[in-house]
């Protein structure tokens, strides 16, 4: 689970590291009200669960309480990377000298954490990885050593830091400890024209396993600003939100995953991930449907089933359901094999959509889909 920045800032406070006073609300009458608590000039910035809010417009400096309820009006209801913007966090602005960038982060493979850290923070870290390799340091913990003063300064050390950020990477490590997170990251961590060391943003993700000794965060953290991540939700739903054209809907992650694969092989890139589970039925199909074709950025959606508890009969049933409830204005391609897909098969034939197209093979349906979706 992911938290907000206000979420996360709260967690570096308790820890002992410093961040700019701040606020939050949902209000733009209330935002001026704590602009003018603030001390009159604040920053105003959207908390949604996605980076890169800057440059998507969602992070303005207001010099005054009248000028914080404008932004605030601005930014509240903004679309940032589908997300949409709930509430706001007003921030005492600091005067930055230096931006740096620092995280913990799991790393499956090496079964450890891993510091990285660079003295090229403030844009996104996968720039500067991809820009200046050598400028951003890794660093691997022993789990059962965890980030003494003696490895946070190797971690400084090694990403050009200077000493007074020793302190902020060991707590930091507390923070990620005590809070069972499988991620932190600080970016910026600033240095301060007064000569402080400030978190100005953060990113905090919860282990969900941890969830029964961690639920502090209750209804909020569970909050989903997507609204089709909520709708998904509701429905119960598992459902992920990807940047692509081509929607996806299969029975079982680990078809959904090769499905994604197979998009992505045929020269398009997935919309979404959503899996309808093991035991799907029609009504499943059709609520899965409609949450995928009411996404903007699905081009054309991919229906790939293998029928095993639940029938394809049963799929092509949910199908049909759910066009009739729908009425899609986007291609389909759906392939069915498995338990009863000669039925399936039949069922969508004589429904004869015009929007639906059958394929039988993963690989001929993946390629008439990518096409469908990158045809103008
Ligand atoms: P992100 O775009 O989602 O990573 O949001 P950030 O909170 O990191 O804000 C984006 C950028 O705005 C930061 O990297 C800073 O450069 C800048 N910024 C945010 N708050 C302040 C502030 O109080 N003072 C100054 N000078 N810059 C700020
Ligand atoms: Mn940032």
């Amino acid at each position: 689970m992911d938290l907000y920045e206000h979420q996360a800032r709260e967690l570096f406070a308790e820890h002992g590291i410093v961040v700019p006073r701040a606020e939050v609300t949902d209000s733009p009458k209330e935002a001026r009200e704590i602009a003018r608590r603030l001390g009159g000039r604040v920053v105003v910035k959207a908390q949604v669960k996605t980076g890169g809010r800057g440059k998507a417009g969602g992070v303005k400096p207001a010099a005054d309480p009248p000028a914080a309820e404008l932004t605030a009006r601005q930014i509240l209801g903004m679309d940032i990377k589908g997300h949409r913007v709930g509430k706001v966090m007003l921030a005492e602005p600091v005067d930055v000298e230096k931006e740096w960038y620092v995280s913990y982060v799991l790393d499956r493979a090496a079964g450890r954490f891993l510091a990285i850290a660079s003295a090229e923070g403030g844009t996104e870290i996968e720039e500067v990885a991809a820009r200046h390799p050598e400028a951003v340091a890794r660093v691997h913990i022993d789990p059962a050593q965890g980030v003494t003063s003696a490895k946070a300064a190797e971690i400084a050390t090694a990403a050009g830091l200077p000493p007074d950020t020793v302190d902020v990477l060991v707590r930091l490590w507390d923070v990620l400890v005590r809070e069972d997170a499988l991620l932190v990251e600080v970016n910026p961590l600033v240095r301060t024209a007064q000569g402080g060391v400030v978190a100005l943003d953060g990113k905090v993700t919860l282990d969900d396993n941890a969830r029964f000794r961690q639920n502090r965060w209750g209804e909020e953290g569970t909050g989903h600003d997507d609204p089709l991540e909520a709708a998904a939700a509701a429905r119960h739903l598992n459902y992920v939100r990807l940047d692509g054209e081509v929607g996806v809907i299969g029975n079982g992650a680990g078809l959904v995953m090769s499905t994604l694969d197979v998009v992505a092989s045929c020269g398009a890139r997935p919309a979404n991930f959503l899996d309808i589970g093991g035991g799907a039925s029609a009504r499943i199909m059709a609520d899965g449907l409609s949450v995928i074709l009411s996404d903007p950025a699905v081009k054309s959606v991919f229906v790939n089933v293998f029928g095993g508890i639940t029938a394809c009969d049963a799929v092509a049933d949910g199908i049909v359901q759910a066009l009739d409830a729908i009425q899609p204005t986007k291609p389909l391609v759906v392939r069915l094999d498995g338990n009863n897909a000669a039925r399936g098969r039949a069922i969508l034939r004589e429904h004869a959509h015009p929007l639906v197209q059958q394929a039988t093979t993963m690989d001929g349906a993946a390629r008439r889909a990518a096409e469908l979706a990158t045809a103008d």
